[in-house]
């Protein structure tokens, strides 16, 4: 995950961490080429502008510290900076509150989502003794209701029984009404994907949202298509109001451009990150232990 942006700008660094002093025409031409690195790690170019000029005046402006050479000095500029763009302090996932908590998973087909709901229910039973639900609620693709019921019995978590004759709308009302007569505290809703947002799925999605007023709304997006990542997110967001975001598949991203715009384009932080096909390979995504990853 972020290799090639971490290679990119650790040979930037190298050069600037061994200068004793740094002039205006030193940080100028460093940042030239953290510029060149964030746009070819695919991130958005206004997001570049904005994170360049940001480091720059921060650079330009700082006294020299106590122990820090000149050099480590622009470094720290450039990895707080880091850290405000991956969305600044890791966004909590919060299980308080009244329950069952209920948690919608949309996105486009293939993006993860599926798996995603795996992960999570396993991750917040593992870590908050939680007593998960899974919905599947995509009706259109037979093999998505499979794909959940297999997947719950795998980590022996209860799935609901949907079948392809039903409206997915009614679906996760009822679904909701056993979790709660059940005493499930935790509901997963994995909803339809397709291929490219339509209209229809909108709406359907917005009606299930309606009906079931989730506490969380989490849009899950494959890291590796960079910038459609960013634009999905967008509509999604706008149409359902996204509570936060789950990135799948950072193990296979060497670029890092949707990690590092998400949060700037759509305002909604990223909550966690899948790390690979197994259902244990899920983490929460902390934005200063990233930034620290891709400086090395
Ligand atoms: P859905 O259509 O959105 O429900 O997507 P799925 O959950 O079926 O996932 C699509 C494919 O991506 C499957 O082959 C998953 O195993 C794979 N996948 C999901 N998350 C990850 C991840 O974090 N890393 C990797 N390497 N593969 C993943």
């Amino acid at each position: 995950m972020f290799e090639s942006l971490s290679d990119r700008l650790e040979s930037v660094f190298k050069r600037f961490k061994g200068q004793g002093r740094l002039t205006e025409e030193n940080i100028q031409e460093g940042l030239r080429e953290v510029r060149l690195a964030l746009l070819e790690a695919d991130v958005n170019f206004k997001v570049v502008k904005q994170f360049v000029d940001r480091v720059r005046e921060k650079a330009l402006g700082q006294d020299v510290q106590g122990s820090l050479t000149p050099g480590q000095q622009v470094v720290k500029v450039v990895h707080d900076e880091l850290v405000e763009l991956l969305g600044g302090k890791t966004s909590a996932f919060d299980v308080k509150g009244s329950k069952p908590l209920t948690v919608m998973m949309v996105g486009l087909q293939g993006s993860g989502k599926t798996t995603s709901a795996g992960k999570l229910a396993l991750y917040l039973r593992r870590e908050h003794k939680m007593k998960p639900f899974l919905v599947p609620a995509d009706v259109y693709r037979p093999a998505a209701i499979d794909q959940l019921t297999k997947l719950g019995a795998q980590i022996d978590v209860p799935v609901y029984p949907s079948s392809t004759d039903m409206n997915p709308v009614d679906i996760c009302r009822d679904a909701l009404q056993v979790a709660k007569d059940k005493g499930y505290d935790l509901v997963l809703f994995d909803t339809a994907g397709r291929l490219h947002i339509d209209e229809r799925l909108m709406e359907e999605l917005a009606n299930i949202k309606a009906a079931v007023s989730p506490r969380e709304i989490l849009f899950v997006a494959d890291a590796m298509t960079g910038q459609d990542a960013v634009n999905v997110a967008q509509s999604f967001d706008a149409k359902l109001e996204i509570s936060g975001v789950v990135l799948t598949k950072m193990d296979g991203d060497a670029r890092g451009g949707a990690a590092l715009s998400i949060k700037s384009v759509t305002g909604k932080s990223v909550k966690f990150v899948g790390m690979g096909e197994k259902l244990s390979e899920m983490e929460v995504f902390h934005p200063d232990r990233i930034a620290s990853r891709i400086l090395g």
